[in-house]
């Protein structure tokens, strides 16, 4: 079995490419033509793989996908125009009125108030601290259907119980729902844990320039949906491990419509090629840097799994080739963390993360100021706390800004 790199680089060339091209072109064409007709029928009937319509089957987004089904190890993989459109279609597909799901409350921003919408048109939610499996086996009720954790949560870095929540969904027939954004499938693949389903923001790591938003569902293959009672009967018609993701390809992406463009998943597929090669390095710089910030007077804390004191360091060595390259911190009360930011000349002061370059940001006032203070307190905010992204740059180069900006 070829590696990891090897594998992306060469996935456009295991079919066909147009003139041999070497990478897969930009289909920029949303219809496609038959020399029959009952071709065309059969494509709507499912009866035979092609291109109709590119709101929902695209040949440069099929590219990308089944690169990103080999990332994750998984069967297929359905992609859609950001991360959230790829959680809000696909739960959107899988949940009716009444039913139950548990979540990890350390989760991004917008996930968190996603979640919330749900919880108004009737799809009960349970937000559990997900680092312990105990706590998402006492959350279960008759009518779950579905627990859902990210791999290292944004921006306190709480790993999750990977492994345990993974044998609970097993045993009780749950669909389990991993975010693997904040690792990449570079660090992680869910699937050893029995994912059933990955989610993947496809504008973060995976692309890595931030020139590009997309998202992804891999359905893994070890969840039999023979025993989930909201599929639909026109899509048990497959491999009973293949019905969630049809039925989140039909009624998430086709009927929502929150399409990849070709165009930007041409971008996030030539940037996945580097994935590797980037999260390597900025993994190396994370570490440094975290290892800086942690002995530095002027930091009262700082969360990153890859710190001894991290209390699921030992968790994060074990399931993860790397211990991501996010971290966050906590100043002294005299330093104000605005003028910090404002002191740094190389990172820069920009939201996003798993760009090339390295961004901080100030959560609580930001992508956490929605929620309310309760909320971020039940979460581990505080209102100091700076997360930073670790991007590409000459690690010596970024420990000097911060150098400079802790000193003044
Ligand atoms: C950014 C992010 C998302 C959402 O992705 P977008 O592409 O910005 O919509 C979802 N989950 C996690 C963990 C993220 O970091």
């Amino acid at each position: 079995m070829p590696g990891f790199t090897t594998q992306i680089i060469h996935s456009d060339r295991q079919e066909p490419i147009e003139h041999g091209s070497l990478h897969k072109p930009i289909h920029a064409n949303v219809a496609f033509g038959f020399d029959d007709v009952q071709d065309l029928v059969d494509v709507f009937q499912a009866k035979q793989k092609g291109y109709a319509y590119s709101r929902q089957v695209n040949p440069t987004v099929t590219a990308l996908e089944s690169k990103i089904t080999k990332m994750e190890r998984g069967i297929d993989t359905v992609c859609f125009a950001t991360g959230m459109a790829a959680i809000g279609s696909a739960l959107f597909a899988l949940l009716r009125k009444g039913d139950h799901v548990v979540s990890s409350s350390f989760l991004f921003g917008n996930t968190d108030s996603l979640f919330k919408s749900f919880s108004t048109i009737g799809i009960d939610l349970t937000f559990v601290d997900a680092t312990d499996v105990s706590n998402v086996e006492s959350a279960i009720q008759e009518n779950t259907r579905l627990v859902f954790v990210e791999t290292i949560a944004n921006p306190r870095t709480q790993v999750s119980d990977l492994d345990q929540i993974g044998k609970l969904c097993a045993a009780r027939g749950l669909v389990y729902v991993v975010d693997n954004t904040m690792t990449s499938p570079f660090l992680y693949q869910p699937i050893d844990s029995n994912a059933s389903l990955v989610v993947n923001s496809l504008t973060k790591y995976i692309s890595g320039h931030g020139h590009a938003l997309g998202g992804a569902i891999t359905e893994t293959g070890n969840f039999d949906w023979v025993g989930f009672p909201n599929i639909y009967d026109e899509y048990k018609k497959d491999n009973s491990n293949r019905w969630g993701l049809t039925q989140i390809r039909k009624k998430g992406l086709r009927d929502f419509g929150a399409t990849l463009t070709p165009e930007a998943a041409f971008h996030i597929a030539t940037g996945s090629e580097t994935l590797a090669l980037r999260m390597q390095r900025q993994c190396t710089t994370a570490q440094r840097l975290a290892d800086f910030l942690h002995a530095h007077p002027r930091v009262v804390r700082v969360y990153y799994p890859g710190l001894s004191d991290h209390p699921e360091h030992e968790r994060a060595k074990l399931r993860f080739s790397k211990p991501g390259a996010l971290l966050s911190f906590e100043l002294v009360d005299e330093i104000d963390p605005f003028q910090l930011l404002n002191r740094l000349k190389l990172v820069i002061s920009s939201t996003n993360l798993g760009d090339n370059r390295t961004l901080a940001i100030p959560v609580a006032h930001t992508i956490y100021h929605e929620m309310g203070a309760e909320r971020r307190a039940s979460m581990g905010i505080a209102d100091s706390l700076i997360r930073v992204s670790v991007g590409i740059e000459d690690c010596d180069d970024l420990i000097e800004d911060f150098d400079v900006a802790l000193k003044t």
